[in-house]
């Protein structure tokens, strides 16, 4: 029997090994939380479940395999969700993605729609700003997306954010009809249990073998032996990475640049907090530290005369966001194209992209079939 070792027990780490233990690997998990699930685990506070961010299912109708897979182990419900923008300059909520009619309703909404009407045909973008300067003129750009992106990636310029930022983006530039989220060509949903992702854990992770409290030190590449904080030693016949792949290479071209997020958790003395269907609302003005409140109600269905909301404040505390600096992403594959043969970085950190739970899911479909 072949053993592989996974470092994490985030979603790619649990996808990763629930694959393998398909295939009759014995597989070795490995992560210095002493919990399993990383970012998408199910926490409570004062009764209320919630997740450190949203972390719903949205995913391209071409991704329906990942949730079909997702679906069959945690039950899911489709969201009718909308999502707000404060503009702080007319105090009004204005819905995001970005929508016609709201755009009417600004003070500079005619000069917004000329704008718009005599915007080039075709645009090439090579940096964020000219990405949405190019879908909806500088107008809109400088009330949505501006302060909005330089305080999320805790960039100086946004035309820093010079590869892959098209990631960020599910949307269409302006919509028209219905405010909801995605109402075509998308899924959106989370689980219907109030644990959340929870019972996936126990399911991904059931037959194998967990290492929880104790991160992997080094690595032995050539070996693929993983050293673990506590001097313990483990060797397989393939590691599948799911941390940053700089710490497997001591750093030795730099760190990879991450950013993060602080999260507040404020339960208010209300059964609703934002309006009906709105689970989120994005803050882009300056002067303002939060990007997001969230209504975890809205998405966990939880019942209480209370409701928690979330504030997420970016930070240089932890690494969450890979950031879209083409010469971050440079590194991040030298790393990567570094790893011998049987050692593979998968996963958000692993592959240093913008992936999402869908992805992480296709990814670990594909990896089944080639095992
Ligand atoms: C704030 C936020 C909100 C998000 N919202 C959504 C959303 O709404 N929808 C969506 O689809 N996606 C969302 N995502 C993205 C999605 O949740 C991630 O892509 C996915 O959870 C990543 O899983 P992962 O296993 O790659 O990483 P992680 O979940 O980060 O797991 C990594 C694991 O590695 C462990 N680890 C770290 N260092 C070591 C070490 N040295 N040794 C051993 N273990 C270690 C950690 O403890 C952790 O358990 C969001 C991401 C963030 C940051």
């Amino acid at each position: 029997m072949k053993t592989a070792v996974i470092i994490g027990s985030g979603f790619s780490g649990m996808m990763f090994c629930r694959m393998l233990l398909d295939k009759n690997w014995k597989v070795i998990v490995v992560d210095k939380s002493k919990i399993v699930g990383g970012g998408v685990r199910t926490f409570w506070h004062g009764g209320h479940p919630f997740t450190y961010g949203p972390r719903h299912f949205i995913g391209p109708e071409e991704n329906q395999a990942a949730f079909d897979y997702l679906n069959k182990v945690v039950p899911m419900r489709h969201l009718e969700k909308m999502n707000y923008s404060y503009q702080a300059n007319e105090d009004y909520f204005a819905s995001y993605p970005i929508h016609l009619d709201d755009v009417k309703n600004f003070e500079d909404g005619k000069e917004i729609i000329e704008e718009i009407n005599n915007l080039p045909k075709e645009t090439k973008s090579s940096n964020f700003e000219e990405y949405w300067t190019g879908r909806v003129g500088t107008k809109l750009y400088e009330r949505f997306n501006k302060h909005y992106n330089l305080k999320a990636w805790q960039l100086e310029d946004n035309r820093s954010m010079d590869f892959g930022f098209e990631a960020t983006v599910k949307r269409k530039p302006l919509e028209t009809g219905s405010r909801y989220e995605f109402s075509e060509g998308y899924i959106n949903a989370y689980p219907l249990a109030k644990n959340g992702y929870n019972d996936f854990f126990e399911f991904a992770l059931n037959g194998s073998e967990l290492v929880l409290g104790n991160g992997l030190k080094n690595i032995d590449l050539d070996k693929k032996t993983v050293y673990l904080e506590d001097g313990a030693k483990i060797s397989g016949d393939l590691v599948v990475n799911t941390i940053s792949p700089d710490i497997l290479l001591d750093n030795c071209y730099g760190e990879l640049a991450y950013v993060g997020r602080d999260f507040y958790k404020i339960v208010l003395p209300n059964e609703n907090v934002l309006p009906k269907d709105v689970y989120f609302i994005y803050y882009p003005n300056l002067g303002e530290q939060q990007t997001r409140v969230t209504e975890f109600k809205k998405f966990t269905l939880h019942e209480s005369k209370n409701s928690l909301i979330t504030l997420e404040v970016p930070s240089m505390r932890n690494k969450l966001y890979p950031t879209m600096i083409k010469a971050e992403v440079e590194k991040a594959e030298k790393y990567i194209n570094e790893l011998p043969e049987g050692i593979i970085s998968v996963g958000r950190m692993g592959t240093y992209r913008y992936v999402d739970i869908d992805d992480i899911i296709m990814q670990g479909l594909e990896f089944k079939k080639n095992i």
